[in-house]
């Protein structure tokens, strides 16, 4: 269990009342925004991208927009992520390594699929940061479950984004798990094998294929890593978009360095 709603209220309203932000916010200049862009150096060329969104993450964490931030979450760089750490404690942020977390779409009760789903997660080690003295909360975070507007509130994204997001997953573990079933053909060990080593598995019907590229369709609110969902998408006053715009404005280096690398 993750800490009460006290606890959070705490934690997200100590970003607005110390002067720790404000300078987090003069943006290129501070120092944190020069060690981020730092670190994002550091990563394989092929994750620069993903690195810089994580950077500018750990920015609004700093300036108090963004609760928590997981860094290190679709691509493996150690070197990346101690930078990234070291930049944090600089700042006097709190920083954790840990599994992620386990959200909402995690679960679908077939004990086979789950399992491989968790295994997966449990191997994977991620940099949480969050505001100073949140390590406790960090560390409960750390390969937790969490409801969707749980975990809306700790990335401080639109639940409607969020909900939408496990949405479109759920319809990705069903049809994985239906081509997986095809495959294996009842052979259970087989199943949890395939379901294990996330063999890649081509689609064989019309319909499998609209409704897997339906579940992997991603547009990301620019300069941030939420996942919009169809009506912030279309409305450029969203609750997504307007964060886009308070991301955006945050860091001129680290801005720059998602642009390149995007
Ligand atoms: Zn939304």
């Amino acid at each position: 269990m993750l800490g009460t709603d006290d606890e959070w209220a705490t934690i997200r309203s100590a970003g607005h009342r110390e002067t720790f932000y404000t300078d987090a916010m003069e943006g290129s200049s501070s120092p944190l925004a020069r060690d981020c862009a730092a670190a994002i150096e550091v990563a394989p060329p092929e994750a620069r991208a993903a690195a810089a969104q994580d950077a500018l993450d750990v920015l609004a964490v700093a300036a108090g927009i963004k609760p928590f931030a997981a860094v290190g979450w679709g691509f493996d760089s150690t070197a990346f992520r101690v930078a990234i750490a070291a930049a944090a404690a600089r700042a006097g942020l709190a920083a954790f390594d840990g599994p992620p977390w386990i959200g909402e779409s995690g679960n679908s009760g077939q004990s086979w699929y789950d399992e491989a789903l968790c295994e997966d997660l449990a191997a994977t080690q991620l940099l949480f940061v969050g505001p100073p003295r949140s390590e406790a909360a960090l560390r409960r975070l750390a390969g937790s479950r969490l409801g969707v507007s749980e975990e809306a509130g700790v990335l401080g994204y639109p639940l409607c984004c969020v909900k939408e997001f496990h949405r479109r997953q759920r319809l990705f573990h069903l049809i994985t798990r239906r081509m997986i079933g095809r495959q294996a053909q009842g052979d259970e060990t087989l199943k949890r094998r395939l379901a294990r080593a996330r063999a890649m598995l081509t689609p064989k019907t019309e319909t499998e294929l609209k409704l897997l590229l339906r579940a992997t369709r991603m547009i990301f609110a620019p300069f941030t890593s939420i996942a919009m969902c169809r009506a912030c998408e279309a409305d450029s006053g969203s609750a997504a978009r307007i964060l886009s715009a308070r991301f955006e404005a945050l860091s001129g280096d680290v801005a720059a360095a998602l642009r390149r690398a995007g």
